[in-house]
């Protein structure tokens, strides 16, 4: 079953102004189309793969075949990022507020949610060229930030440097901001707050400590 480009729960401009029409047009339709069609065309003819779903294909990405493991990592990565980033926005004052599980897990892990926040930020600005910013739940049940590299995900084992669940991820790649902000990745990376979606970052925080305890 080949893996798809999924539709946005919201209109392309519904974002506005925090995230441009054009910036989702071409960010979902040509960057994530071009990652679930080059995932696809890497797996073609490898029926031991197919029943594995994108987040178990990242998790093993580096016991892959040589011959494909380079290409599931960029566009694998590529198409759950992607996938999991449009969940992660909604307009602007429909995304609710974190749970009272997540603000006691945020506040004991960063102190405070402006502190969760800055870390987060820190972590997006120190991402030199293209990547991630991440919340994560370890191992462990607790949570952190960290931040990947390209279309590298906190998911792959042998790659990632901290390894997680991810609950909430921010693209740094300059294609995610830059026709409306330019250069200015920090005035992006604070915009991006007034669009999240706290109702599926608290889904993804309550499903991921269900399966790690
Ligand atoms: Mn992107």
């Amino acid at each position: 079953m080949p893996f798809t480009l999924p539709e946005l729960s919201y209109a392309s401009n519904a974002l506005e102004p925090a995230v441009d029409a054009a910036t989702m047009d071409i960010h979902r339709g040509k960057h994530h189309k071009a990652y679930v069609d080059n995932l696809n065309k890497a797996l073609e003819g490898q029926a031991a793969l197919a029943h594995l779903s994108i987040e178990d294909l990242c998790a093993q990405v580096s016991t892959l075949p040589e011959a494909i493991k380079g290409a599931v990592r960029n566009n694998g990565g590529g198409h759950f990022n992607h996938s999991m980033f449009w969940q992660l926005m909604c307009p602007a004052g429909q995304g609710g507020a974190p749970s009272a599980q997540l603000t006691a897990a945020i506040n004991g892990a960063f102190t405070s949610l402006d502190q969760f926040k800055a870390q987060l930020a820190d972590a997006g600005m120190k991402r030199f060229g293209s990547g991630w910013a991440w919340l994560i739940v370890k191992a462990n049940g607790s949570l952190g930030v960290t931040s990947t590299p390209n279309q590298d995900n906190p998911l792959m084992h042998g790659i990632a440097d901290v390894l997680g669940t991810p609950i909430l991820g921010v693209d740094v790649w300059e294609h995610a901001y830059y026709l409306h902000y330019q250069n200015r990745r920090a005035d992006y990376l604070a915009a991006w707050w007034s669009i999240v979606n706290w109702h599926e970052v608290n889904r993804r925080f309550t499903a991921a400590t269900t399966s790690t305890r």
